[in-house]
């Protein structure tokens, strides 16, 4: 289930979470508190953003679908059920969350806070009209259609300047932060969404294994092979044909990510050391991922092989062929 708005209430947990003991008195100190809990998001957002940046870069070679790969992350209002929330400068409807270091986005002078204006020769008026919700998916579509030059209008919240970002293609992967504080991991086939709790309690190489996982279910298509295929999701997807063919795409995404680590420049021995662990065997006991591996240790084995097989030197560049050429058939079980 895909959590696009960040409530309120979702965000009074994060609170809690992130700093204890937290009980506003009056609705101003309500208010105040809240402004808190914009930090710990941020800093989550921005270490999403650097962790995907070269996962999404270094692997255009590999995708079919492309946007310039910039490190700017994205915020609208209408995410937030209450406005005050986060730093939106006056009525402005777009800000900056987050900004990947050293990413073409920082290189261009955008900093986190700003509220941007215009994309291209589009701004609020368009992204309304776009009729998507939220508004930041209408941006996103504008700064994408941009090819690797776009010029963009931003604002400190004083003076209005225009900024040139300039940035090469790679993978198109929409990857947000949801305000969940267990551990949870999610693609649709457009956005990756992975929960603060993971973010923040993972270190940055744990986290590059979770979203290369997840940028390899879109890489492969799986939601649309298993749609085609009438696979169900959810409790179904544990019976039957429904969980051999869930069992495949994991293994298939599995395979995948070793590859699309080493070409980001990370060691691929990460990925089976972390679904080793205590983090990694949690998250990877979902509703029918439990029945998708038969143990942590033999999804971990199923990687070393993956590793010792065509990633001898544990390094990239590499073109998995043998993985990317079931894109375009069935899913085989
Ligand atoms: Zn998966």
């Amino acid at each position: 289930m895909r959590a696009k708005n960040r409530p309120l209430i979702a965000h009074f947990a994060l609170l809690v979470a992130a700093f204890g003991q937290l009980q506003p008195a009056s609705a101003s100190a309500a208010v105040s508190a809240e402004a808190i809990a914009a930090d710990p998001l941020q800093a989550a957002d921005r270490k999403l953003a650097s962790v995907t940046l070269p996962l999404l870069r270094q692997n255009a070679r590999l995708c079919r679908i492309f946007a310039p790969a910039t490190g700017l992350v994205l915020h609208s209002r209408d995410q937030y059920t209450n406005p005050t929330f986060e730093r939106f400068h006056g009525d402005s409807v777009l800000a900056i969350a987050a900004v990947a270091p050293g990413s073409p986005a920082e290189a261009a002078g955008l900093r986190t806070g700003m509220s941007v204006l215009s994309i291209g020769d589009t701004g609020p008026e368009q992204w309304r009209d776009a009729n998507v919700t939220p508004l930041r998916d209408a941006a996103y579509a504008s700064l994408f259609a941009q090819s690797r030059d776009s010029l963009l209008v931003v604002s400190d919240g004083a003076a209005a300047r225009t900024v040139q970002l300039r940035a090469p293609l790679g993978c198109r992967a929409l990857v947000e932060v949801t305000t969940e504080s267990g551990l949870a991991a999610r693609a649709d086939g457009r956005v990756i969404q992975v929960s603060y709790g993971l973010v923040s309690g993972a270190t940055e190489a744990e986290l590059a294994v979770i979203v290369a996982h997840e940028l390899a279910h879109q890489i492969l298509e799986h939601r649309r092979r298993l749609d085609l295929a009438g696979v169900r999701k959810g409790f179904f997807g544990q019976f039957g044909g429904n969980l051999a063919a869930n069992r495949m795409a994991e293994e298939e995404a599995d395979r995948l990510s070793v590859h699309l680590l080493a070409n980001a420049g990370f060691d691929p021995d990460i990925a089976p050391r972390f679904w080793r662990t205590g983090m990694g065997v949690s998250l990877g006991s979902g509703l029918f991922r439990n029945r998708a591996y038969r143990s942590p240790d033999d999804r971990a084995a199923f990687l070393d092989r993956e590793i010792d097989r065509y990633l001898g030197n544990g390094a990239g560049p590499t073109y998995p062929g043998h993985l990317l050429i079931r894109r375009d058939g069935p899913i085989i079980y």
